[in-house]
Order: C-alpha cells, then structure tokens, then sequence
C-alpha cells in the first residue's frame, strides 16, 4: 500500500522524536545542565543532614538507575540511564520511553535532573531502608494535546517539557514520598493527597503546593 499523508507525516513525526532525544543527548554532552549550580556535578544534593561530602561524592559516583512501572500500562523497567560520569545513551533513550506520553504515544527528550532526582530518591531509599520498589509513574511527558485533555493541568505544565512526573509508591505513603522529593529543593512538589493520590515532581522553580 502506497504511503498516505497520514502514514508519512507518523513517520515524520517519528524521526523528530529520535532527533529531539540526540539532541537532549548532544545538550547534556555538552554540559547543558550546567546552568543550575546544583546540577553541574549530580543533578542535586544529598540532604545535608545525612551525607557529608565524601558520601555525596561516592552515591553520584554509582551507576544512576531507575526502577519504574507505568500505572497505566504495567510495564516495569529497571534502567541505568549514567555511569563512569556519563550518560548511558541508550539506557537514556529507554528512561524516555518509559516516561512517553502513553495516551498520544509519543516520547521526548526527559530533563536529566529529574532523572537524578528518581535515581537519588530511589537510591536512598534503598541504602538507608533496604526499600527497592518501582516507583509508579501516573504521567510523564504529555504532549500539549495529552496536557489539555487532563484534568486539572496547568496550561503551562512543566509535563510538556520533558521536566515533571507524577507518581506514588504502593508501600509509601505519598505525604512521605513528596517530603523527601522536597528535602532536595531541586523544584516543584505537589502534593495530591485527595483520591488522586500522587506526588507531582518538576525541576522547574522551587515551589510547594498541597491540594489537602
Ligand atoms: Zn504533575
């Protein structure tokens, strides 16, 4: 069957999505996440309280990965997306699938903080409380479709960018989940603690908000 419009403009659709990942590549190959002090080296601080500066340096240093599972299709991946001080280009490129807009099924390039923030929360937990569940993501990126479509999103939602994901865990409560996410002061933290049940994290501004 010949190519129709609709078919080309997919693939066409497809490829900008591969090129916007490599570029999200080429710009944290190129120190593209330098421009927040906190990110240069790690993406974020261990809280202070917990870690000196050696037991900071050594948790970076660990190959970065994440453990999730996607609530609304139940796949479960556990990916390293950095090691030996940089990033794994296809284990990136997985993280990013994972965290794809699965109502449009579309992917993009994820903010590499917020990949940091995961890894670190994750990371943690698990040293200190031997806790290795999947982190369960109800959205990550959304195309400006998916966004307007969902309930009670913000026009500008950082979820479009690539730079915002929701999500719980099924033994956490989500009031811990969202302090913890704080503790960082790494961006944004909702804290949908009403039937939704979900913490909203973002590596926007630095910013708390509760809808309890
Ligand atoms: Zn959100």
């Amino acid at each position: 069957m010949a190519d129709t419009p609709g078919h080309a403009l997919l693939l066409k659709r497809r490829q900008f999505l591969v090129a916007g990942i490599g570029a999200g590549l080429t710009a944290l190959a190129a120190g593209g996440t330098q421009a927040n002090p906190l990110s240069k080296r790690t993406g974020l601080a261990l809280p202070t309280h917990y870690a000196d500066a050696a037991q900071a340096e050594a948790f970076w240093a660990q190959p970065r990965v994440v453990n999730l599972t996607r609530a609304a299709t139940g796949e479960h991946r556990r990916v390293c997306f950095w090691r030996d001080g940089a990033v794994v280009p296809g284990g990136y490129r997985e993280v990013c699938h994972v965290l794809r807009d699965v109502r449009g099924q579309q992917a993009t390039a994820m903010d590499l903080r917020l990949l940091n923030m995961l890894f670190g929360m994750q990371s943690w937990l698990y040293a200190v409380h031997g806790f290795d569940e999947p982190y369960l993501v109800t959205s990550g990126y959304r195309s400006e479709h998916t966004n307007a479509n969902t309930e009670g999103a913000a026009k500008n939602s950082l979820h479009v960018k690539g730079m915002a994901v929701d999500g719980r865990y099924a033994n956490l409560p989500a009031e811990f989940v969202g302090k913890f996410l704080a503790s960082y002061r790494a961006g944004g933290v909702g804290f949908y603690l009403d039937r939704r049940n979900f913490i909203h994290t973002d590596v926007g501004k630095v910013r708390f908000w509760s809808t309890k």
